[in-house]
């Protein structure tokens, strides 16, 4: 299993498990597993967590001389140092950079010195103020990305996130946070469905007790849409059941190959515990 990076994050800057499943939206189980897998210790209610994303910043650096200041923290996909913070990623380049000069980039931040890792807010400059060195953002040939003032536009418009995205092709995640830097409420969108719904949609009842797939397949297999991502809907509905993640695969343990019926499925901790009581009753033959 793999622990989300939200969650990861939260457990870190020492917020107990109710807090982070409170915060995130996601099961508490699922929390306190994350925290016994990456082995980190209860919270005794000592530690405060943070106020603001500033410390987060302060939290997540580690000074290492010469006006240095590492980032301990994690980094997104493209390499970027990111802070999860209220259910938005923050880059933490553009935090150092507020540090310093007390407002927001215009441009990108981007480091100006040469030290691996560095964040410090003294390395940190604005591309609109101090030009990248030799940066090649994107290969000729590529559409520019938008740019930020361009975005701000379209928000101060009325235009939604959504629309910016499509339209726009911009990473919700940048329009989210810059419509949160102007303190723009979000436009009204539709209630995204509930997994209850979803799964009343995706599922009919079959002969024999079991509950049949009628919704999205991939690769073969079920899966359900949760918080905008397509998930096992096998595995969504264990764990939503058992309250706890699901370990190795999850299957029907009913005999009916196809059934998705919460309580007839089965992970490896299920499947290998029935193993144990059938060799304890029948001996070896039955393993
Ligand atoms: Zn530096
Ligand atoms: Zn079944």
């Amino acid at each position: 299993m793999t622990v989300r990076l939200d969650v990861e994050e939260l457990l870190r800057a020492g917020y107990g498990d109710r807090t982070i499943a409170r915060q995130l939206g996601v099961n508490i189980g699922s929390v306190t597993r994350a925290r016994t897998l990456l082995r980190l210790p209860k919270v005794r209610g000592g530690l405060k967590p943070a106020g603001s994303l500033e410390d987060f910043y302060w939290r997540r650096t580690r000074p290492v001389g010469g006006g240095h200041i590492e980032w301990t923290g994690p980094r997104n996909t493209k390499g970027v140092p990111i802070i999860h913070w209220q259910r938005t990623s923050h880059s933490a380049l553009r935090i150092a950079y507020k540090i310093r000069a007390g407002h927001e980039p215009i441009g990108y931040a981007h480091v100006t010195c040469t030290h691996p890792g560095c964040i410090a807010p003294n390395c940190v400059a604005d591309s609109a103020v101090t030009p990248r060195k030799g940066h090649h953002r994107l290969g000729p040939g590529v559409k520019p990305l938008t740019s930020r003032e361009e975005i701000v536009r379209l928000l101060t418009a009325g235009h939604s996130d959504r629309y910016i995205c499509l339209r726009r092709g911009v990473n919700s995640a940048r329009v989210a946070r810059i419509r949160a830097e102007l303190g723009l409420p979000a436009t009204q969108m539709p209630q995204p469905l509930s997994f209850e719904t979803r799964w009343t949609a995706s599922t009919e009842p079959a002969d024999g007790g079991h509950t049949r797939w009628v919704g999205t397949v991939r690769g073969g297999r079920p899966v359900i849409r949760v918080d905008g991502r397509r998930i096992s809907a096998r595995r969504a509905a264990f764990e939503r059941l058992h309250g706890r993640l699901a370990v190795g695969s999850v299957q029907p343990g009913c005999g009916w190959e196809p059934c998705v019926r919460p309580d007839h499925l089965e992970d490896r901790p299920m499947r290998d515990q029935l193993n144990t009581q059938l060799t304890a009753i029948f001996g070896e033959i039955a393993a």
